[in-house]
This record gives structure tokens, sequence and C-alpha cells, in this order.
């Protein structure tokens, strides 16, 4: 996953619904870990479209 980090409020909602606790947001980044498996819930669930 790539986070534009442009468009990024670090709202956290992607980790919030991240079935595999696969991202991490902080006040200033996002992470995406290897536990990611793609399964895209969390573009569905970003407001500003700023992880794909
Ligand atoms: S949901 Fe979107 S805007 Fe919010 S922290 Fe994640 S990538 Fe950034
Ligand atoms: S694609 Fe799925 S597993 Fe990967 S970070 Fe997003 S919600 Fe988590």
């Amino acid at each position: 996953m790539m986070v534009e980090k442009d468009s990024c409020m670090y709202c956290g909602c992607c980790a919030s619904v991240c079935p595999f606790n696969a991202v991490i947001v902080t006040d200033y980044d996002v992470q995406v870990t290897d536990a990611c498996t793609d399964c895209k819930t969390c573009v569905k669930a970003c407001p500003m479209g700023a992880i794909q």
C-alpha cells in the first residue's frame, strides 16, 4: 500500500479498520507493515483517498 502524504490528515481511520493491524499511524507518518494482505479495507475507509 502507498500513502499520499500530501492528502493524508493522519486521522487513523485506516489503522482502525485494518483487520490485520498492519497500519501504524502517528501524528506525522503512516506506515504499512508486512502484515498487510492487500485486502483494501483501508482504501475504502480513508476519507481522503490517500491510501492506495
Ligand atoms: S485513513 Fe487516510 S487520511 Fe486517515 S490516516 Fe489513513 S491514509 Fe491518512
Ligand atoms: S490493505 Fe488490508 S491488510 Fe493491508 S493495510 Fe489496508 S486494511 Fe490492512
